[in-house]
């Protein structure tokens, strides 16, 4: 079936990019292992030479993707960040990336601790601040970077907003959409230029497979990213591809499952007596709720809290959760847990992105509501 763009996400997470097979009608892409293709004649092939340039299960992953962000082309990568690295290869020494100041730790460190030294400046401002943004371009800015909702702060950005500032200075606006997925914000149509997802989180969707992707419009940024994608070779295994095209079958059912427990679980802890603070996009203490509410179709299911006893606290609590397992990375149908500081964020630690030692990060699963509630309340029972 073609992607047409009439069709909704659930109908498109099901069937974009997928086709029964020509050969034998298997209604699932096949895992095309292979690394070559025969040719009929030198030169003469079906479309595929080698699978570092293109495989089939690849590509149907790539229009997936690409379907369910409503985007003309998509490429997948071996992760996250070997898409991020391939995008800033777009960027020439002397030219100026405009980063958010919250950004994935790992993408901060990319930055900052490699790919500075090829002589990209990077700068990084609160892109929630659309002020502090215009102020921040500089004449040879050539990237925008920016997440939202934040990792781990839960900060949104006003997509639209950006991406006038970015245009009227020339510079492409990039929106790494991982935590809230296609189902519940799509970048391109608010005028990014670049939608990336770290397919390991929701779109891959069970904590089976790392993965990265980008989506986007224009053809000759395309057409030049591929030759990237291919010149650099950082890409996906067939088995990888086929494990993230099945995850995303069911991605706009997990999605919904992930706001409805994650609204429930906000709001028992910010009734809980133990807590400080919870930060939410989907409760009405959240600063940005109301950008929430209109830039988003759901909250999703990633929350940060304190608690009353600071990093202690926190530790204890991380501890003893038994649903919740302590764990880095989120996304995945079951609940996670994880301090930022020691954790996923050690690698900003002495950065500007340095976060609260007592900060708690949980990515809420698919579980009953009901269950995960029970395990956190008998974990903050320990303090
Ligand atoms: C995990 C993550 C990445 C990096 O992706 P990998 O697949 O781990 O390489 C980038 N951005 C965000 C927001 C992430 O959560």
């Amino acid at each position: 079936m073609t992607t047409e763009p009439t069709y909704h996400i659930e109908t498109l997470a099901v069937h974009a990019g997928v086709a029964p097979d020509p050969v034998s009608g298997a209604v699932m892409t096949p895992i095309y292992q292979t690394s070559t293709y025969a040719q009929a004649d030198v030169g003469v092939h079906k479309g595929y030479e080698y699978s570092r340039t293109d495989n089939p299960t690849r590509t149907a992953l790539q229009t997936a993707l690409a379907a369910l962000e409503g985007g003309q082309h998509a490429l997948a990568f071996a992760s996250g960040m070997a898409t991020i690295d391939t995008i800033l290869r777009l960027v020439r020494p002397g030219e100026h990336v405009l980063s958010g100041n919250d950004v994935y730790g790992g993408t901060f460190r990319l930055f900052d601790k490699v790919l500075a030294a090829y002589g990209l400046e990077f700068s990084f401002v609160d892109t929630a601040d659309s002020t502090a943004v215009q102020a921040a371009m500089r004449p040879h800015t050539k990237l925008v970077w920016l997440e939202t909702p934040t990792n781990p702060m839960l900060r949104l950005t006003d997509i639209a907003a950006v991406a006038q500032i970015a245009h009227a200075a020339g510079a492409w606006l990039g929106v790494d959409n991982t935590f809230a997925s296609p189902v519940l914000q799509r970048p391109l149509t608010l005028g990014a230029d670049f939608v990336v997802h770290s397919t390991t989180k929701y779109i891959g969707g069970h904590s089976d497979v790392v993965g990265g992707a980008v989506v986007l419009n224009d053809t000759a940024v395309y057409e030049r990213l591929k030759f990237l994608q291919n010149a650099i070779g950082a890409v996906p295994g067939p088995m990888d591809c086929f494990l993230t095209l099945r995850g995303i079958k069911t991605l706009a059912l997990r999605m919904a499952q992930h706001c409805r427990n994650a609204i429930k679980v906000a709001q028992f802890l910010a009734d809980h007596p133990q807590v400080a603070e919870v930060i939410y996009p989907g409760l009405e203490s959240h600063p940005q709720y109301e950008l929430a509410q209109r830039q988003m179709a759901g909250p999703g299911g990633m929350i940060s809290f304190i608690l009353q006893g600071g990093e202690a606290a926190a530790r204890t609590v991380a501890r003893h959760t038994k649903l919740f397992t302590l764990a880095e990375s989120l996304g995945g149908v079951e609940s996670l847990i994880e301090l930022p500081a020691p954790m996923t964020h050690a690698s900003v630690a002495d950065s500007p992105l340095a976060v609260d030692p007592g900060l708690v990060r949980i990515s809420v699963g698919i579980e009953s509501a009901a269950d995960l509630i029970t395990d956190l309340q008998q974990a903050l029972g320990k303090l």
